[in-house]
């Protein structure tokens, strides 16, 4: 009998839309001939705020990459019809409630959810509480690969090289004048100009700025505090920027690397999401040993956080200097056909249906005693 496999998408964050899309194309890679004999999808979608849909909802959210109904009202009456899949109860009720029934006999969970409350760990709670499988990152992968701060303590732990950076709290950008006059004095004096100012806990560049002066700083400082309470300010360095997708639990492999161009300042939201901004090549144009390097680096990183099944790891190459400084990893990465991460192992020999495959084998694997 075909596996269930429920496919969790959407969420509740900046990402949302991006997570529908990703969820589409692995409800693709799923129903090739030979992914379909040995898996059903069952897709289940996390509404911006919070509440589950399940069925028929659900299914037409996926079907159509739009998701229509974002009221309680809109879901209760959406729901009432929903009777096929012995629905939710039509009430406003069943926002924010698991909808136990729907997803008691799923097999194993891929969450296919970025940015927070979804990569960050709480969710993997959630299916770790639940005592059911599910593809990627346990909670302290996921929690350490989304927090910029936790992330960069591992990476500095494990011995990477990274650019200089500082954290910096929400209550002290709302601070009286003269302490947060002292913090930019600090961080000027630190940092330097251009620095990256960025809400630790977020994605797809979603309230970073570039700071190239002391009032873009104390901008930016207050933009990055009303999305998130931890905060980071990293020098800003001038270089190309490389991508390696890692795959695997205890013996992670990594592929073939990808390489970023784009005319923008920086690879910003609208760089990433505006087709054509940016030109992805791969294989990464780059000497051999560097290659090497990063590859090494990628799968060091991946431990340092304790990733699991999957994740992209992002570096910065200083061609002048030939230096390989590491950005970041993304324990749930993009994940449409024409992502990175995807794209990365086809041209290292795997197939989309065949990458799904063994994301859910090494999800399984993971439980396994
Ligand atoms: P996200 O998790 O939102 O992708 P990143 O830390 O990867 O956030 O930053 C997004 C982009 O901003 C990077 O891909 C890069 O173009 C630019 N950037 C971020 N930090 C720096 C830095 N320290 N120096 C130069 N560019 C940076
Ligand atoms: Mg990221
Ligand atoms: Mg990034």
């Amino acid at each position: 009998m075909a596996m269930r496999v429920g496919l969790l998408f959407g969420g509740c964050s900046g990402e949302h839309d991006v997570s529908i899309h990703s969820a589409q194309a692995v409800a693709q890679a799923l129903s090739t001939a030979a992914n379909a004999k040995k898996y059903q999808v069952v897709p289940v979608h996390i509404q911006k705020d919070g509440g589950w849909q399940v069925g028929e909802s659900a299914q037409r959210i996926l079907a159509s990459g739009v998701a229509l109904s974002e009221t309680a009202d809109d879901l209760a009456q959406d729901d009432s019809r929903d009777s096929s899949t012995g629905s939710l109860a039509p009430t406003a009720a069943a926002l924010n409630r698991l909808p136990t029934r729907e997803v008691a006999d799923i097999d194993i969970w891929f969450p296919v959810l970025h940015g927070p409350n979804g990569e960050d760990g709480t969710v993997q709670g959630l299916l770790k509480l639940m005592q059911v499988p599910f593809v990627g990152s346990g909670v302290l992968g996921s929690a350490m690969g989304m927090d910029k701060l936790a992330m960069k303590s591992a990476f500095a732990q494990a011995g990477l090289p990274q650019v200089e950076y500082r954290g910096v709290l929400r209550s002290q950008v709302y601070a009286n004048p003269n302490d947060f006059s002292q913090l930019c004095d600090q961080l000027e004096a630190d940092l330097g100009y251009p620095c990256f100012v960025k809400p630790a806990n977020l994605g797809s560049s979603v309230g970073i700025t570039k700071a190239a002066d002391r009032k873009a700083l104390e901008a930016a400082l207050e933009s990055a505090a009303s999305y998130d309470r931890r905060i980071i300010v990293e020098a800003g360095v001038v270089a190309r920027e490389i991508e390696c997708a890692v795959l695997g639990n205890d013996r992670p492999q990594a592929s073939t690397l990808g390489e970023i161009r784009f005319s923008s300042d920086f690879y910003d939201y609208d760089t990433k999401y505006t087709a054509g901004e940016a030109e992805l090549l791969i294989p990464a144009p780059l000497p051999t040993a560097v290659t090497a390097q990063i590859q090494a680096m990628a799968i060091q990183a991946f431990q340092a956080v304790d990733a699991a099944g999957l994740s992209r790891v992002d570096f910065f190459y200083v061609e002048s200097t030939g230096t390989v400084l590491i950005n970041e990893i993304n324990t749930m990465p993009g994940f449409t056909a024409t992502s990175m991460y995807p794209m990365l192992w086809k041209a290292s020999g795997l197939e989309f249906g065949g990458l799904v495959d063994q994301l859910i084998q090494l999800g399984l694997a993971r439980t396994a005693p």
